[in-house]
Parts: C-alpha cells; sequence; structure tokens
C-alpha cells in the first residue's frame, strides 16, 4: 500500500511537470531553473498556489492575481498522471511488472505518453522529445526484462527484446505507409513514432489489439463530431491520443489478467 501511495504522490509530481512540459514546449521556453507564472497575467506564481490539484481547486480555478481562468487541463493531467503511476505501484505491488526499477521506467514512459496525448489534441502534433524519451526508455525496459529471465535463458528469438522490436517495425511501417498514400490526411508521420512505442511495449499480439481499440473509439469520436459538432471528414482529428489510448487500456487489461492474449492465439 505505501508503494502505490508513493507512487501516486509521484504522480501528481510528474503530472504537473508534465504540464510544465506540454505548455513550454509550444512557446520555446526552458523546462528548468524558471518559476512557474501565470500564462495571461505573467506573475510568478508561489508555491502554496502551485500544488498539483489541491491548489485548482482552494483558488476555485482561477489566478489569484488576475482572477482569470485557469486551464482544466492543469488538475486533469496531474489526477490522469497520478492514477496511471498508482496503477502502475500496484502492478508491482502484485508482482506483474517486475522489478522496482522496471515499474519506474514505465511510470516515466507513461508520463511522457499523456504530454503526447494532451500536446497532440491541443496543437494536432506530436512532441517528437516526448515521444523519443518514451521509446528509448521501452527498449530499455525490454532489455531489462529478458535479463530479468537470465542471460543464458532467453533464445534470442523469443526475446522482449526481438519480439517487440519487430512489432514496433511492423506498426511504424504500417503507420508511415498510411501516411504517405494519405499525403497525412488520414494519418501524420508523428502518429508511425506513436506505433512504435507501441509495439515495444506490447508485443505483437498485444500491438494489435491496442491498435483495434484506437481505431474503434477514434471512429466513434470521429462520428460524433461530425454529428455533433458538424465537423467534416476533412477536419482532421489527431489520431494520436486514440493510440495512446488503447495502449493504456491493454497496458492496465495485460497487467490485471496476465492469460488475456493467449484467448487470441
Ligand atoms: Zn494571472
Amino acid at each position: 500500500m505505501t508503494i502505490i501511495i508513493l507512487f501516486f504522490i509521484y504522480g501528481l509530481i510528474f503530472g504537473s511537470f508534465a504540464n510544465v512540459v506540454i505548455s513550454r514546449t509550444r512557446s520555446d521556453e526552458k523546462l528548468f531553473l524558471t518559476w512557474s507564472h501565470c500564462p495571461k497575467c505573467k506573475k510568478n506564481i508561489r508555491w502554496v498556489d502551485n500544488i498539483p490539484v489541491l491548489s485548482f481547486v482552494l483558488l476555485r480555478g482561477k489566478c489569484r492575481y488576475c482572477a482569470k481562468k485557469i486551464s482544466w487541463q492543469y488538475p486533469v493531467v496531474e489526477s490522469v498522471v497520478s492514477i496511471i503511476f498508482a496503477l502502475i505501484g500496484y502492478f508491482y505491488t502484485v508482482g506483474s511488472i517486475g522489478s522496482l526499477l522496471n515499474a519506474i521506467l514505465y511510470s516515466f514512459v507513461f508520463a511522457s505518453l499523456v504530454v503526447v496525448f494532451v500536446y497532440d489534441v491541443k496543437y494536432m502534433e506530436i512532441p517528437m522529445n516526448a515521444m523519443w524519451l518514451a521509446i528509448s526508455l521501452l527498449f530499455i525496459i525490454n532489455i531489462f526484462t529478458d535479463l530479468n529471465i537470465g542471460i543464458f535463458g532467453i533464445n534470442f528469438w523469443n526475446s522482449n527484446t526481438f519480439l517487440h522490436s519487430l512489432s514496433a517495425l511492423v506498426a511504424f511501417s504500417f503507420f508511415f505507409g498510411l501516411s504517405y498514400i494519405s499525403d497525412e490526411t488520414w494519418m501524420g508521420y508523428g502518429d508511425a513514432f506513436v506505433a512504435i512505442a507501441i509495439g515495444l511495449m506490447l508485443g505483437p499480439i498485444g500491438t494489435f489489439v491496442a491498435l483495434m481499440i484506437g481505431f474503434c473509439v477514434g471512429a466513434i469520436v470521429g462520428v460524433a463530431l461530425i454529428i455533433i459538432k458538424g465537423k467534416t471528414m476533412k477536419t482532421a482529428i489527431p489520431f494520436g491520443p486514440f493510440l495512446i489510448f488503447g495502449t493504456l487500456v491493454m497496458f492496465v487489461v495485460q497487467n490485471l489478467w496476465p492469460g488475456f492474449l493467449n484467448l487470441f492465439i
């Protein structure tokens, strides 16, 4: 239980940092060593007004100085990241995720993916710095997972490192092809990099199911937007968030129910 609470608190802190990354990547500001300030009146935010989620509630969603509304993005991202971190802490305590190091690396992966998700929704663009971080960490996790099994015990062709990299390559080629054929109207090239992360995380079958979930939810939301908001098929909606949603669902399912993927074989 202690681990889960610790992960939850780390999640609040990294969720808060994720918000900083999202807004400062866009404005090209330094990520570290500059004080947080209100985007509207530019006044520096005191630490008491900068406590994840809690400050938003106490300030009733308004800046202390200019009383302009603070974006819902802040408490939502902080809550979502802390819930995902707490889940990862839980998966560690029940032993489905491997070592504590793996659990910590996974939490950084998901913090990056949340940044990608929000950034893509807001700006219709995949932030490549966060994407490369997630991809490299996932590659390292696969190597650690194989080393845990024991270097002499693994058959290379059956190793996570090989199978998950192969899934990443296939998923990347598929999305790269779709972007190329459609001249980036169906998918953007950025989505192909999200697909690499999915392949590395979930392996062959998990990747397939996660992509199916992403396509289905994307189609439903797309049609809903056309009906409700009068968007046309041409008003592009970003696809990265649906891919990341599918990935999170499969990650949770695989950890709660390790035998799940065998149902597909
Ligand atoms: Zn202000």
